[in-house]
């Protein structure tokens, strides 16, 4: 059936008028699609997130399908997950484990994370993932920070990763190991989980109670852990039903790893609060592997990123053509500016774009989006969901300048207040203050609003390049190099320079079948003169066989620069070329 067809054969979306929407939505409104807690307990996220369903109609709808690395795969329906976080909320209190006290998880994609995660919740304990392919030190600086409570991990995780510095972390006191034997100082996962019943009932819980602690990404500095409440649950639900356009029953796959904020709010929070299957997919990105698994799952709705857009743009339209993918409804992509190209590649190849959006491990969720009702300006992040106020400001001496000339650089700053909003960095009480003023959160990141009220990001604030009194966001040039036909990825930065303060130099990675040369990247120059003018285009090129990226897959400007300029390369704990 062609896609135009298919599009008109299909309800309109859940936010079917943005301007409608933004005018009448309160987030009393929003709270209402909550169950909250019976008998007026309060609101806990892994009930709405699970719970309540358990307890519905929708109880034997699959809310977890686990796909592992060898082809193995389980459907947990929203009744079977709710028992398995209800004996493990049981396990967490009869170890003595407190409100409020944290429980780590270091796992892969595996369906005990999702268990350990929402039954934390549920117990009042505050979750915490940490990726499972870091090395021992910034898993020990995190846990460490975090004064984990209680670690679940794997016998193999634990002794490369965990072992040989446990006696340094006396508040870890138990370690639960899923599969394989449990040494000495540990528990099985397995033997604790069967002697736990798995009839639990949530105890109060207020919206302000802590939930999660999310360390960011790490790319601009050392990580920071962000807190967040449970009343996080009205934003989970509302951006998956209004940015994500999820409907109870859909098929939705997130792809971030749940080692990260995003696998968490939409890898397990909002995809379950909305009542729909989401998709574990315990293997790496594999282009065939990937399309094959959106084909066969019947996947409506995909969230992804620009790191793996790329890998799939480099083989092309042909694959997906090859399939059919027409149970696909949405397409989105957060955690990297999304360059145009990969817009337009999207819509030859999929008959819909990748729809942008952006949020930060400090939001909790979603704040700027673009919806499956409105058309896609490439290259722009969207327009501010219902309920949440985005701006473009200047810092002041006295606090914040709002900017409200279309195109105009500033800081991207959200109006405080949101649900999500964080409530804290662990143990750092000034640096949390500072990143408020006059009502405003100030996000860190430049960016313009044109006159329709679309936002278009500049670049993190630590990364705009300042050259001949002009400033710079890397993201329009890596987005123009991107358009040559050689170059896969590109990654810009700032290079000292006596007269110009800055000039603008490019690291680039080529497509197989084009070679390093003097010649190429004159010619890259050139190309990206013609788009972006002199001022602007890079006067060095530099070619890598693939750009340094943290883990969470994001191109690390601030290494690229340290190599540069010869410096020490900082807290590279979360360098994807690390040790791991
Ligand atoms: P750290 O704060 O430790 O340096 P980080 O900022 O990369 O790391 P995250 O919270 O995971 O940690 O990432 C949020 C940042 O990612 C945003 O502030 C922004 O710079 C970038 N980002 C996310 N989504 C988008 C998007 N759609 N477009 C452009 N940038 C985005
Ligand atoms: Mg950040």
């Amino acid at each position: 059936m062609p896609t135009s067809l298919r599009k008109q054969l299909r309800e309109p979306p859940n936010l079917a008028d943005w301007a409608a929407a933004r005018a009448s939505f309160s987030w009393d409104d929003a709270r209402r699609h909550l169950d909250g807690l019976p008998d007026g307990r309060g609101l806990n996220l892994a009930w709405e997130a699970v719970g309540r369903h358990a307890g519905s109609t929708a109880a034997s709808r699959v809310a977890l399908r686990w796909l592992g690395k060898r082809g193995d795969r389980r459907d947990l329906t929203y009744a079977e997950l709710w028992r398995s976080v209800g004996r493990f909320a049981n396990v967490l209190g009869h170890l003595g484990v407190q409100p409020g006290e944290r429980v780590y998880t270091l796992l892969g994609r595996v369906p005990e994370l999702y268990v350990s995660a929402l039954g934390a919740l549920a117990a009042r304990a505050v979750y915490c993932p940490l990726f499972s392919a870091f090395g021992p030190e910034p898993t020990r600086q995190r846990l460490a920070l975090g004064d984990a409570r209680v670690l679940v991990t794997t016998p193999a995780l634990y002794e490369r990763k965990v072992a040989p510095y446990r006696d340094s972390l006396p508040g870890l006191r138990h370690v639960l190991l899923v599969g394989g034997d449990a040494p000495q100082r540990t528990l099985s996962w397995d033997s604790t989980m069967t002697a736990a019943s798995d009839r639990f009932v949530v105890p109060p819980t207020q919206p302000e109670d802590f939930a999660l602690l999310h360390f960011t990404s790490g790319t601009t500095g050392a990580p920071k852990g962000a807190m967040h409440v449970h009343d996080a649950a009205v934003m989970h639900h509302t951006t998956g039903r209004l940015v994500l356009d999820l409907r109870p029953g859909d098929v939705y796959w997130c792809t971030a790893d749940p080692g990260w904020v995003t696998g968490t709010s939409y890898g397990i929070l909002a995809p379950l609060t909305n009542g729909v299957t989401t998709i574990v997919d315990e293997g790496d990105l594999d282009v065939e592997r990937w399309y094959d698994l959106l084909q066969r799952e019947r996947v409506n709705v995909w969230y992804t990123a620009p790191t793996a857009i790329r890998m799939l743009m480099r083989s092309g339209a042909e694959p997906v053509r090859a399939r059919d993918l027409g149970a696909l409804r949405f397409l989105a992509s957060v955690g990297e500016p999304l360059n145009p190209e990969a817009v337009v590649w999207s819509q030859e190849a999929f008959g819909m774009p990748f729809h942008d959006n952006w949020w930060q491990t400090e939001t909790g969720g979603i704040l700027i989006a673009n919806y499956a009702s409105m058309d896609v300006r490439p290259g722009s992040m969207g327009r501010p969901l219902p309920g949440v106020e985005a701006g473009i400001v200047r810092r002041t001496e006295a606090g914040v300048e709002v900017v409200t000339a279309p195109g105009e650089r500033g800081e991207l700053a959200i109006r405080a207040g949101w649900p999500s909003m964080f409530r804290g960095y662990l143990g750092q009480a000034e640096r949390y203050a500072q990143c408020f003023a006059d009502g405003w959160y100030l996000s860190g990141d430049l960016a313009t609003r044109d006159a329709d009220g679309y936002f278009w990001f500049v670049g993190r604030a630590d990364d705009v390049i300042k050259s001949a009194g002009h400033l710079i966001g890397p993201f329009e040039v890596e987005s123009a190099l991107l358009e040559h036909p050689a170059v896969v990825e590109a990654g810009v930065i700032g290079k000292p320079d006596p007269l110009a303060l800055e000039i603008v130099k490019a690291f680039v990675a080529l497509r197989p079948g084009f070679e390093p040369s003097d010649d190429l990247a004159r010619e890259l120059v050139g190309f990206a003169r013609k788009r972006l003018g002199p001022a602007v285009a890079p006067r060095e090129i530099a070619f890598l066989p693939e750009l340094p990226r943290t883990r969470s897959g994001k191109i690390l400007r601030r290494l690229l620069k340290a190599r540069e300029l010869g410096l020490p390369e900082g807290d590279t704990s979360t360098l994807e070329t690390g040790a791991g």
